[in-house]
């Protein structure tokens, strides 16, 4: 395998986006809305967004035997992500968020999970070999949790660095904490994690000190349009956001996860591997959509140049 080689084992789905005037109260109908698709879900989102960021991706995943499994297949496929490790569940069809979105930015969405459900440990086992082969493994809270702990364990056992973007916000147990290399929550669930709400660098500081007394080697709490914070134990810095005309940022964090496990995977040091991934994560905010928002390495690099 490649030296940049990123295994990402997560959800995905496809958003269906409705943009009207307001957000329809329930029992309500409302005319008027234009409707768009877009692929999404957090495991696809970065696995997209570490392949156009130049990383060798393999994508191990559940859809189910539709139409919109296959399309978003098809789209992995399109940005050279290795599939051959995404299961088609015979029951639970794919993946769906159904997202309303009213004028002035404000969101609903519903998310019916259907086969991401079902990704066991059992399939990611399949990928044991391209796991331990990996320079990262990278995963989200979208699938089961039996699941990112059975594989943390599979990774960290063969010395593969895990990195666990903890989202959708939920609580974590230590065990699984201590197999991770690289923890990267928002504000929010950095939040919920260890219950120190994140306001300046001292507070990010002191939830990151939190997670690392967790057994976390490394954490990176993302800070918006900030940027990042990030702490090792040894040295603890912020790295500063590029500054963008944000119009959508749905998906920024999932493409800042991407972009870092592709520059962790081809050795960039830590600072550099942030720095590279805020860029991706700025330039994400300027296009609609989540994958559809991920940046090409091109891009990337333009912007890290600019400064
Ligand atoms: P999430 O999308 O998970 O809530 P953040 O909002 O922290 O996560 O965004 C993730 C990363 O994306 C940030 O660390 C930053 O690099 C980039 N980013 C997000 N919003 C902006 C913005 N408005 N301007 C510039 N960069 C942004």
């Amino acid at each position: 395998m490649a030296k940049n080689s990123i295994v990402v084992i997560g959800s995905s789905n496809t958003d269906m986006i409705i943009k009207l005037d307001r957000i329809p109260r329930p029992g309500e109908t409302i005319l008027g809305g234009a409707f768009s698709m877009a692929a999404g879900g957090k495991g696809a989102n970065q696995a997209v967004a570490a392949a156009r960021a130049g990383g060798q991706v393999t994508f191990v995943a559940k859809v189910g035997q539709d139409m919109f499994g296959e399309q978003a297949v098809q789209g992995f496929a399109q940005d050279g992500i290795d599939t051959r490790f995404i299961a088609r569940d015979k029951k639970q069809p794919s993946g769906v968020a159904l997202i309303f979105v009213a004028k002035d930015g404000e969101n609903s969405i519903a998310v019916a999970s259907g086969a991401n459900g079902q990704l066991r440990p059992a399939e990611v086992k399949k990928a044991a070999k391209a796991i331990a082969a990996a320079a990262v493994v990278v995963m989200q809270l979208e699938t089961p949790l039996d699941t990112v702990r059975a594989t943390a364990e599979l990774a960290d056992k063969h010395g593969v660095r895990v990195i666990l973007n903890p989202a959708p916000a939920r609580s974590l147990d230590d065990r699984l904490l201590r197999r991770v290399a690289i923890l990267t929550p928002n504000e929010t669930e950095a939040e919920l994690l260890t219950g120190i709400a994140v306001k300046n660098d001292a507070s990010a500081q002191r939830a990151a000190q939190a997670l690392l007394n967790k057994g976390v080697r490394t954490v990176i709490i993302t800070l918006g349009a900030r940027g990042a914070w990030v702490a090792d134990g040894q040295a603890s810095f912020a790295v500063p956001g590029f500054k963008v005309k944000p119009v959508d940022t749905t998906a920024a964090g999932d493409v800042f996860n991407g972009a870092l496990a592709t520059a962790l995977a081809e050795g960039q040091s830590l600072a550099e591997a942030v720095r590279f991934a805020n860029a991706a994560g700025a330039l994400s905010t300027t296009v609609l959509g989540a994958q559809p928002s991920a940046p090409t390495r091109k891009l990337i690099d333009k912007m890290v140049k600019r400064g």
